[in-house]
């Protein structure tokens, strides 16, 4: 296996970054993860778009044009021999004498790229199945909009998840409403039928595959409503799912030990995921 770091194709093994690289040191960096299908990027455009609209927010130079950069991620893929998996890029503001102001102009970003294979099957099977989300306390900062490194919270949150058996934590403000996942957007088909997903003024990432099932929830002529619902309305639910790139669309068939519905995965969920799969392999590039 191989990374890209800072312009060079290292050893995955012995891949490394500065002791001083401000991504290690302050958080102060942003991130991107495409899902791979076939050795082809998905939602290719919407993720590169985020990515320079982080790094915006963050006054963190753009590193290389988008052609450029896109030729690197390929090349990873390609070099890791992924089919299916993942495609992770991250960009910091570079490295410099540890001081919390950013550094001099010029000092240029530091970027790495890695790739890994992750089985399809697995994903299906589990979707099949469906899976646990458990609830945690939302204890992020305000920017939740901006993709960054800074993920303590997220992290805290999926290993209290991994701890009690589930897959997915699911993030709560202090109204009891569900923020999102720990690394996923989070939706319900509330007891009404009404299809809900917290709006993204919201302090939550707007996800590109979230962006990428609205299309297609428009196209099924299914209403959406765009607003947040609460850890009880959630159990109360008939379907739950959550979506990010990798997970696709995950159905969850209980929360907090509570079961959704008859504990199955829901119809409307089953049939985004099977359409988003369908359409994100096909545009895939
Ligand atoms: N919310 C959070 C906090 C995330 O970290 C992610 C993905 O990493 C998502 C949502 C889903 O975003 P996307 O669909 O762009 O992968």
């Amino acid at each position: 296996r191989v990374a890209y770091v800072n312009g060079v194709y290292q050893r995955h093994a012995e891949a490394t970054i500065h002791v001083e690289d401000r991504g290690f040191q302050f958080a102060d960096g942003v991130y991107e993860v495409w899902s791979v299908f076939g050795g082809r990027m998905a939602d290719f455009e919407g993720h590169m778009t985020r990515l320079h609209r982080s790094l915006n927010e963050l006054r963190i130079d753009i590193p290389m044009s988008a052609e450029s950069l896109t030729r690197v991620l390929k090349e990873t893929i390609r070099r890791n021999r992924v089919r299916d998996g993942i495609v992770y890029l991250q960009v910091t503001r570079g490295t410099a004498r540890r001081d919390h102001p950013f550094p001099a102009p010029g000092t240029p970003p530091s970027v790495v790229v890695t790739s890994k294979s992750i089985p399809f099957a697995r994903s299906q099977a589990q979707a099949a199945k469906g899976v646990a989300v458990v609830t945690h306390p939302d204890i992020r900062w305000g920017r939740c909009d901006i993709k960054t490194v800074g993920l303590l919270p997220n992290v805290l949150a999926k290993q209290a998840a991994r701890d009690k058996g589930a897959y997915e934590a699911w993030m709560v403000d202090e109204m009891g409403l569900v923020t999102e996942g720990s690394s996923t957007n989070a939706w319900i088909v509330d007891k009404a039928g009404k299809l809900r997903t917290r709006d993204t003024q919201a302090n939550i990432l707007k996800g590109i595959t979230r962006t990428a099932i609205m299309a297609m929830i428009e196209a099924e002529g299914i209403e959406l409503d765009e607003r947040p619902f609460s850890v009880e309305e959630a159990k109360e639910a008939k379907e739950a799912f959550f979506t990010a790139a990798g997970a696709f669309v995950m159905p969850a068939i209980s929360i907090d030990g509570v079961k959704i519905g008859d504990g199955k995965p829901g119809p409307i969920a089953t049939k985004l995921r099977a359409r988003y799969l369908e359409e994100a392999k096909r545009e895939a590039i």
